[in-house]
């Protein structure tokens, strides 16, 4: 009947599956908690709340739930200190021989009894406590996605997925544990401990003074072992991601693999971290393995004790054989509240410092935010200036002094189109990227209809605005939920036009399921193109009045390219349209075309004013034209 409690503590180092799932996805070791909050995301100070804040809501909202969960505990505490007595009374009437058939089975159904009761509160406070402390677990995560959701581009840059997913995993995790069997613990530890050593004293207070001496050894190493224990299954999770992810490569790569020949050093990659990750394993079982036969040997100990001294006791008739036998199952119950007393300040410890990282990134502020008064613009014209524009990333501010972009002014009609080249590197996508305001330029200005871009709220000004990057990213859903982001609102028909527009309608019709296709982590079964494609139907699904296309037609065919690129013509006049291509038939036909170099306009106008100066535009340009004309033929 006694509680199965004391597993917890080996298996509380253990994330539950769905954090294990989420770490098997994710490379970066779990062991790293580096707080991604560098200088240029500096927590809100000013308004740094009590962490406490933080979970008080769940423990308001659920007092209840609390309250009923703890006087469960409590009563379950009672129960199992009632049954030694039960077998006192036993004992004592059956050594005296004072005891009959109708008592014997009135004592055993007493203990049935005790049982159905410990039964049924014990389920109640798991309920109720361990209830609560998923709540705050669901609550928290849903609270940290939302506002990294909030975080600008840039806190992107410097923050290393892996370890956003540490805290999304592990950091709650431990705050669940703290906030759940952490109050379990410390109710455990106070009430059945107390209680339990109050009864032994009832029965005899020396023989319980002696049998207390070993107890602060299980509560020191039970605070140490787990300790250990949580740290080394932290390196077991960290070495299982990195397996799971150096194999979820491989098996990605396979063909490079192949056609490199790079079998066997790959082979003896894999060889090497799966062995890594058993010698972790290893480490484990060599604590836990150790951890608990010292917590027999303590316990037995004790136990000893008891025997040698409360067995001489029973003889000389000081205390009686049920209190002897009574005194044993005290014993028995006092182990679990000394482990948990060690454990306890260890849930709590980590609790508190998973609940400050998490706070911190709270704290943080985006970058870029809403003015107080920022405005909204009910529609736009789409008429873009930009008045002496410069802009570094962050990482590279302090570098060289060079910056990304420097000193770009231009204005687009509206209606117009603008088309973006320039080699690798020399800020055609930064440039774009800064209209929807991912970044904030340092200097100039950008103006959407003569209103500076940074006094419209920002969900307004992305709104008026449909953007490819250039990477499309698709998530691992269906076709249909990747176009039209699983809006249910969109008509079959106003989909159909958006594929079809996007050359992407006889690809959706080959495939067996159609729109209901599933793409795969990342789109794995589309190629680059068919993805592009997915991204272009997206943006034309939009229907926005700007339309901002990074590089759309990088990966596919010259065919499919100029398909694209006459759907973007017909749009032209009736919405604002930025290209930024490394193909110049895709821009060619722009109002005015920009040539970038290192961050610098070097020439703008239109193709014929581009070719007559005879500059980088026109040598590319004859260059791709020989290019296509070879592909052609
Ligand atoms: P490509 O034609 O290869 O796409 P691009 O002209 O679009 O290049 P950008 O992507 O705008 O060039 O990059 C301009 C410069 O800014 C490059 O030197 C690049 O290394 C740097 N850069 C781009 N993104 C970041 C970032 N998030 N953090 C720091 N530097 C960046």
């Amino acid at each position: 009947m006694r509680d199965d409690k004391y597993n917890l503590i080996a298996r509380s180092v253990r994330p539950d599956s769905r954090n294990s799932q989420h770490a098997t996805r994710n490379p970066q070791p779990v062991t790293r908690y580096r707080c991604p909050v560098t200088r240029y995301h500096q927590p809100n100070t000013e308004n740094q709340k009590s962490v406490i804040s933080l979970i008080k809501p769940y423990f308001v909202e659920n007092r209840t739930k609390i309250l009923a969960g703890l006087l469960s505990l409590i009563i379950v505490d009672v129960l199992q200190l009632i049954i030694p007595r039960i077998i006192k009374w036993t004992v004592d009437n059956l050594t005296a021989f004072e005891i009959d058939v109708w008592r014997l089975l009135s004592y055993a159904l007493y203990m049935v009894g005790i049982a159905v009761f410990i039964g049924i509160f014990r389920y109640i406070w798991r309920r109720c406590l361990l209830g609560t402390s998923r709540r705050v677990e669901e609550g928290l995560r849903n609270t940290l996605f939302n506002h990294l959701q909030n975080l600008s581009a840039s806190y992107f840059d410097d923050v290393k997925t892996g370890d956003l997913m540490a805290h999304a995993t592990n950091d709650i995790q431990q705050i669940r544990m703290a906030t759940g069997m952490g109050m379990v613990a410390l109710n455990d530890a106070i009430v059945l401990g107390l209680a339990a050593i109050g009864f032994m004293a009832y029965i005899n207070i020396k023989l319980t003074a002696f049998v207390l001496i070993p107890m602060p050894l299980i509560v020191i190493s039970t605070r140490f072992f787990s300790k250990k224990m949580h740290r080394r299954y932290q390196a077991v999770q960290a070495a299982f991601s990195e397996l799971t992810e150096v194999v979820r490569e491989r098996f990605v790569g396979i063909r490079i693999i192949k056609a490199h020949h790079r079998k066997t050093a790959e082979a003896l990659r894999v060889e090497s971290v799966s062995r890594d990750y058993i010698n972790k394993n290893i480490r484990l079982v060599k604590i836990i393995g150790s951890f608990f036969p010292m917590m027999l040997l303590f316990s037995n100990l004790s136990l000893a004790i008891v025997l040698y001294l409360g067995g001489r006791q029973t003889i000389l008739q000081t205390i009686t054989p049920g209190d002897f036998v009574a005194f044993i199952s005290y014993l028995g119950l006092l182990t679990w509240p000394m482990m948990a007393l060690g454990w306890v300040t260890n849930l709590i410890q980590r609790g508190r410092a998973s609940l400050d990282r998490i706070n911190k990134i709270l704290q943080t502020l985006p970058e870029i935010r809403d003015r107080q008064d920022a405005r909204d613009l009910a529609g736009v014209d789409g008429h873009i200036v930009f008045e002496n524009v410069s802009f570094s990333y962050a990482s590279k501010r302090d570098v060289n002094g060079v910056a990304t972009l420097s000193n770009i002014s231009l204005s687009i009609k509206p209606g117009q189109v603008l088309g973006i080249i320039g080699p690798p590197g020399s800020g055609k996508s930064t440039l774009i990227g800064l209209i929807p305001r991912l970044y904030d330029n340092q200097r100039g200005k950008i103006l959407l209809d003569g209103n500076d871009i940074r006094t419209l709220k920002i969900s307004n000004l992305r709104s008026h605005i449909a953007f490819i990057p250039q990477e499309p990213f698709l998530f691992a859903g269906t076709i249909r939920d990747n176009i039209t982001f699983g809006n249910q609102d969109i008509s079959d028909e106003r989909l159909e036009k958006a594929v079809k527009d996007a050359s992407l309608y006889e690809t959706i019709d080959s495939f067996a399921d159609g729109y209901e296709t599933v793409v795969g982590e990342k789109g794995i079964i589309l190629s680059g193109g068919q993805k592009q494609r997915i991204a272009l139907a997206r943006c034309l699904l939009k229907d926005a009045g700007i339309l901002l296309l990074d590089d759309p037609i990088s990966q596919v065919d010259l065919e499919t390219g100029t398909a694209i690129i006459s759907t973007i013509r017909k749009m032209a006049g009736s919405k604002t349209i930025v290209i930024v291509s490394h193909r110049l038939s895709a821009v060619n036909w722009a109002d005015c075309i920009l040539s970038l170099d290192q961050g610098r306009m070097v020439e703008s106008g239109n193709h014929r004013q581009l070719m007559d100066a005879d500059h980088y535009y026109a040598k590319t340009f004859r260059l791709q034209e020989i290019e296509e004309e070879l592909d052609a033929a």
